[in-house]
């Protein structure tokens, strides 16, 4: 079928690339080739520019422009943070982080425990909150590192940030925070916030995919882990992804002035949609704690009905939408981040996340809102012989549904989280 618009609510997956973005960078990639670190002008010229970039990440932050290192993504960032802690303390062999993280930590943990370090994954309650009394006890003399995302990018729920950073201060441990989700989101303070390192990604906020950055904080020490030229003040190797650093500098700028369309406009919207499926369809949950949660994410539980059966049919008339489902071996293995929450398998297989963003309109919310309630009508339909799992976070031994006509979309790839 052939689709003219698309209905985009998947921005915690990407965003689109702004306009005046686009518009920013387009002289890196045609005009002004360069290489910042040669010494004719035709090159370093470009080098004045990268630290107008840079500045105006930092100004988003509240970061000092020397504290910002441009890396290639969210997941390089945050992979980052973690082993210089590590490389700077080699007496500690402990990292702390949590069982809801992307699975940049997630599987960057697991690579470590192969490589004798320890590594604890805090478990969340059934809301998705941390129990900061567990994380407290959990810190040890040999903890190098705690690293806890700022806001979870399939639920939206929001960690206390600023009480991790004290509690890992008054302890002498290293914080890290993967604040991916927060631009135009919410306010973001490193000196309020009192992290040490804070890792972000441009795709997630209308800069191009391919670019992040890493806030280490002055007098932290630091190891790179691309090792080579000079770049970034020794703290990178590699020449400057400059087109894109130029893209995240006016990303940075246009989202500061987008907070308040994002904290009132887009959670209008995010909380109708949310009102209005909890209220006309049966038997669907809100997955995690109604606040403190990001403005723009909504994710529902669908019981009795296959996530990837919904997204299927979502994306034949042009909406789409996630699960957090990895499909690997051609079984869909449940979201971590949801089975971490107590979810069973067979709940968490038939949760869907609307991420909604600056691009959304009120008629977008309209079109999915008339498309949803016939789907999951018709898949519940579909397999009628099926218990729908009774709501309510607590449930017992619920049995697998039969899965004929609810079988995967085509492909079997991680979805993008
Ligand atoms: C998208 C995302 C990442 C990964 O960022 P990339 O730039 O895609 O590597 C990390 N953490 C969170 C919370 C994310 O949403």
């Amino acid at each position: 079928m052939s689709q003219h618009k698309i209905y985009y609510f998947d921005n915690n997956a990407t965003t689109r690339v702004a306009p005046e973005v686009l518009e920013a960078m387009l002289p890196y990639l045609t005009e002004e080739w360069g290489n910042p670190s040669s010494a004719y002008g035709f090159g370093n010229r470009i080098a004045k520019h990268i630290e107008h970039a840079r500045q105006n990440v930092a100004n988003l932050i509240n970061a000092e422009p020397r504290e910002i290192v441009f890396t290639s993504c969210g997941t390089e960032s945050n992979n980052t943070a973690i082993q210089s802690s590590l490389l700077c303390n080699p007496g500690k062999r402990h990292v702390i982080t949590t069982a809801v993280e992307h699975s940049a930590n997630i599987k960057f943990g697991q690579f470590l425990q192969k490589h004798s370090y320890d590594v604890t994954f805090l478990p969340v309650e059934p809301d998705g909150s941390l129990d900061l009394h567990l994380l407290e006890t959990s810190i040890r003399p040999d903890t190098a590192v705690v690293s806890v995302m700022w806001a979870n990018n399939e639920t939206g729920v929001l960690f206390p940030i600023e009480e991790i950073a004290a509690l890992c201060r008054s302890k002498g441990v290293l914080f890290h925070t993967d604040a991916v989700q927060a631009p135009g989101k919410l306010k973001i303070d490193v000196k309020s916030l009192g992290v040490d390192l804070l890792s972000l990604s441009g795709h997630k906020l209308h800069a191009p995919k391919g670019i992040g950055l890493l806030y280490v904080k002055r007098r932290t020490k630091f190891q790179p882990y691309i090792i080579g030229g000079h770049q970034e003040r020794g703290k990178r190797g590699g020449t400057e992804n400059v087109a894109s650093v130029i893209a995240f500098g006016r990303a940075a700028e246009l989202v500061m002035g987008r907070i308040d369309d994002e904290n009132s406009r887009v959670r209008r919207m995010r909380d109708r949609l949310e009102n209005s499926v909890l209220s006309t369809i049966p038997n669907t949950i809100r997955t995690g704690a109604k606040e403190p949660r990001l403005p723009n994410t909504s994710n529902i539980a669908f019981d009795g009905v296959e996530a990837e059966a919904i997204l299927m049919l979502l994306d034949q008339v042009g909406i789409c939408a996630s699960s957090g489902s990895a499909c690997t071996t051609g079984a869909l293995d449940p979201s971590h981040v949801l089975t971490a929450m107590g979810l069973s398998p067979t709940r968490a297989r038939g949760c869907v996340r609307f991420s909604l963003g600056f691009y959304n309109s009120d008629k977008d919310v309209d079109y999915l809102l008339g498309h949803l309630p016939p789907i999951i009508q018709r898949l519940r339909a579909m397999a009628p012989a099926n218990a729908v799992e009774r709501t309510g976070h607590k449930h017992s031994s619920t049995p697998e549904h039969g899965e004929e006509a609810q079988g995967m979309a085509a492909g079997s790839r991680e979805s993008p989280q």
